[in-house]
């Protein structure tokens, strides 16, 4: 076996189960291993690399960045995150921004900020703020975070929970309406859930919520960490229904493919909840974060990726219905954020990724039955028809 994955398994933790190969360099849309394979990256680290492996001008902001000022502690002010915390909220249509690392502490931040706000401005009973999720939603791995989770293994053994949360099902306004009390804070969705396996909801369906939210004086927070920033064809998912959150989370591609970043952006009258103290993360907003999270947002206006990501993503959806293979039993999402559903019967999502790796693909499973295409945004046609054709061999070969 490779030294490396001895090493590993030796001394890392089992929380992981990857594909067997050893990577060493990335580049573009591509990655190598330690034995000079090339593959086309197909999951962009669960949507992190939109911008595609050392973009050079990601590269550039850090070498610069990383030289002049990067952690000096949100004890002091910085030349680089109000500029940042500015193009991200005025690209966005929202107010303010509040600035952590990884995803999941931005969505915690969206909870805090929403059981303050409950306390604060609607006027619920201490102790009493509530917040509806959704079944199959993926937030996190915090144990606040699990607290919303319907995800078995996920769970397991980690309780006791958060209370004050409640679950309906996904992509049903009308479950929303029913659930909502005189105690709800919030509601916090994925406009599509990634995780879960890339399920799109009914058109309508986000718009549908934010009315009832608006009539019901509950918070809508749009988790947007990995559905953002272009990934689905528009700037935000929310785009599709042409609607903005109360609230919005963002991570992943904000760190431009290198470092975490992640912000809870909202409106004036929900940020003003956090008072000095109340609230913050000892490297959130600091410079470096900062100077690469601009950097991440200029290039994607300015490279037109989110037009990139619709054009590619509708050839590769196209490409991919087209494929005549029984193995297929759906294939659904928006842009360049694609899920194959694959017959359980005839195989497993997993066998499908381990044999398109040797095709020079890489995906990653989700759920035993789904496999997922989210390539960098900076994908180009010639690259998709590769994908595709591989695609097509690779389930040619498992039908044998
Ligand atoms: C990945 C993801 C998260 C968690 O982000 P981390 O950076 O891994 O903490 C939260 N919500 C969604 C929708 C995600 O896809």
């Amino acid at each position: 076996m490779n030294r490396f994955i001895e090493l590993e398994n030796r001394f890392g933790a089992r929380n992981y189960q990857p594909l067997e190969l050893v990577l060493t360099r990335a580049e573009g849309v591509c990655v190598w291993d330690t034995d000079g394979n090339r593959y086309l990256d197909m999951m962009s680290a669960y949507s992190a690399v939109s911008h595609g492996h050392a973009h050079p001008r990601i590269l550039q902001a850090v070498h610069k960045q990383a030289a002049q000022l990067s952690v000096a502690s949100r004890a002091f002010y910085s030349d680089r995150l109000g500029p940042f915390l500015q193009k991200a909220c005025e690209l966005t249509g929202m107010d303010k921004a509040l600035p952590m690392n990884s995803g999941a502490e931005a969505v915690e931040t969206s909870l805090k900020a929403a059981r303050k706000w409950a306390y604060e401005v609607k006027g619920v009973a201490p102790d009493r703020a509530g917040v509806i999720s959704c079944r199959g939603n993926f937030h996190g791995r915090t144990l606040g975070v699990l607290s919303m989770s319907t995800e078995k293994q996920y769970r397991q053994n980690y309780g006791p929970f958060l209370p004050g949360f409640r679950n309906i099902e996904f992509g049903n306004a009308g479950a929303l309406r029913s659930a909502i009390g005189p105690d709800t804070a919030a509601f916090i969705v994925e406009p599509i859930q990634g995780e879960g396996g890339i399920i799109v909801p009914p058109a309508g369906y986000l718009a549908d919520c934010a009315e009832i939210c608006r009539q019901e004086n509950v918070l809508l927070l749009f988790d947007e960490i990995q559905t953002g920033l272009g990934r689905t064809g528009q700037l935000l998912a929310c785009d599709h229904d042409g609607v903005r959150p109360d609230g919005l989370i963002l991570g992943k591609a904000l760190g431009g493919g290198l470092y975490p970043v992640s912000l809870f952006l909202c409106r004036s009258d929900i940020m003003a909840c956090f008072r000095p103290g109340d609230h913050g993360s000892t490297f959130g907003g600091n410079a470096l974060a900062a100077a690469i999270g601009l950097e991440a947002l200029n290039i994607l206006e300015e490279e037109g990726l989110v037009e990139n990501s619709r054009r590619m993503g509708e050839r590769f959806i196209a490409g991919l219905r087209a494929i005549d293979s029984p193995l297929i039993t759906d294939i659904r999402g928006k842009g360049l954020f694609i899920g194959m559903e694959i017959d359980p019967e005839r195989a497993s999502a997993r066998a499908v990724c381990e044999q398109l790796m040797g095709h020079g693909i890489l995906s990653k499973e989700t759920h035993e039955t789904v496999v997922r295409f989210a390539p960098p945004l900076i994908i180009g046609k010639q690259d998709i028809d590769l994908a595709l054709e591989a695609i097509e061999t690779t389930l040619n070969e498992l039908n044998d």
